[in-house]
């Protein structure tokens, strides 16, 4: 477990936030968490580097039992991170990516590829559906210029989970590296690693382990990631570099890195710990998720995915029928009443997204749902 280098602050000298975020990231963080970037830190001494070291520690024991993981911090949103791993996985010469996209996220990394002149194989499915397992082993053998394939975890523009085992479990019989974005989902969903092969797993600060914005982070395997350098087109995004400097250097950034951030952080995996661990916390968004549902369903509310697929991170609902229906009003009501809810983002249907991760529990739950109650003005 990662220490405190300070003394916590009393809660009730903590500001109490505005509202509620019910949405994906970022999410509403306890008074701790907060509480921990009360403070300016140096960027390179020791103290600061072994925060960051045990930082990197936690991350891979939350993801992996064995000792083949190594932990890359990376400054930016979660978007940095992964184009951060595409670059310095992908080397310069012809190697194609695979990319599986039913959704906003999955679609980001295949831009990401054509950025970098990744050569890429887009394999697309129904935002509310997920992939066709036949379709992938058929790219598979008709195409073996792939070399890797990547995956969104949870899409959280519908709030979708793909089967990681099932899809892991192709790739690895062709014997392709497996690229998994856990953004949404690292922290809420237990995922075993080591079971699931996976070479490169990117998650962010600010989602499941509930922090704050302001880098995100790749579990990398050690001998993928041995093999990588030289392989990144940009400086700022180099993988191998970063991790080669935090390696050496003991827990080192290459550039400025968001020393609060990286405090809340830290603040944050203890919480992580002190809740019980990813199962716990799995357990608190799957009984907010249920909640919201049962109560949405009972005002009349219609999901958009259907249960066998959905996440306990956010859900999509049918934008209601009525003509006079308005989403920003109906969005101003709850935030007056304390909850930020969140647009929706599947393409062709009318739609909005309630958040169920960050500092939420049950009994947020239910006061959202009153609230949504006497939001509803249609
Ligand atoms: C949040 C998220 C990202 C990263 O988004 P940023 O806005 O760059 O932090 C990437 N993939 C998924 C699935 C996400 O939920």
């Amino acid at each position: 477990m990662c220490d405190r280098l300070y003394e916590l602050i009393d809660p009730d000298l903590i500001p109490e936030n505005p509202y509620l975020l019910l949405t994906p990231g970022p999410l509403s963080t306890t008074k701790g968490v907060r509480s921990a970037m009360l403070k300016d830190w140096c960027t390179w001494d020791e103290d600061y580097n072994n925060v960051v070291q045990a930082i990197r520690t936690e991350l891979v024991s939350i993801g992996s039992k064995t000792n083949d993981y190594t932990a890359v911090l990376m400054q930016g949103s979660g978007t940095f991170s992964v184009e951060s791993a595409l670059q310095t996985l992908m080397p310069d010469d012809g190697h194609t990516l695979l990319v599986l996209a039913n959704g906003a996220y999955g679609e980001r990394m295949a831009s990401i590829a054509e950025y970098a002149s990744i050569p890429v194989i887009k394999q697309t499915a129904l935002e509310m559906k997920t992939f066709c397992l036949e379709s992938l082993e058929q790219t598979l053998q008709e195409h073996p210029s792939i070399t890797t394939v990547a995956v969104v975890h949870c899409e959280t523009t519908t709030g979708v989970i793909n089967p990681i085992e099932a899809i892991g479990k192709i790739v690895k019989k062709y014997d392709k590296l497996f690229i998994v974005d856990a953004m949404s989902s690292f922290g809420g969903i237990p995922i075993d690693m080591d079971a699931l092969d996976i070479d490169v797993l990117i998650s962010s600060a600010n989602k499941c382990i509930q922090g704050v914005p302001g880098f995100g982070f790749m579990l990398f395997k050690k001998k993928v990631i041995r093999q990588c350098k030289g392989n990144a087109r940009s400086l700022s995004l180099d993988a191998y570099d970063q991790w080669e400097v935090m390696e050496k250097g003991h827990g080192k950034w290459r550039f400025t890195s968001p020393t609060h951030v990286v405090h809340a952080f830290s603040e944050a995996l203890i919480e992580l710990t002190l809740e019980g661990g990813v199962e716990k916390r799995n357990a608190r968004y799957r009984a907010n998720q249920l909640l919201l549902v049962e109560g949405m369903e009972a005002l009349g509310f219609e999901c958009v995915v259907e249960r066998s697929l959905q996440s306990p991170i956010i859900t999509s609902f049918y934008s209601p029928k009525e003509s006079h229906y308005n989403f920003e009003i109906f969005y101003a009501n709850l935030k007056e009443k304390g909850f930020v809810i969140y647009p929706g983002k599947v393409s062709n249907i009318d739609s909005f997204r309630i958040g169920t991760i960050g500092d939420v529990y049950p009994e947020d739950i239910v006061r959202l749902l009153d609230a949504v109650k006497e939001a509803i003005f249609w």
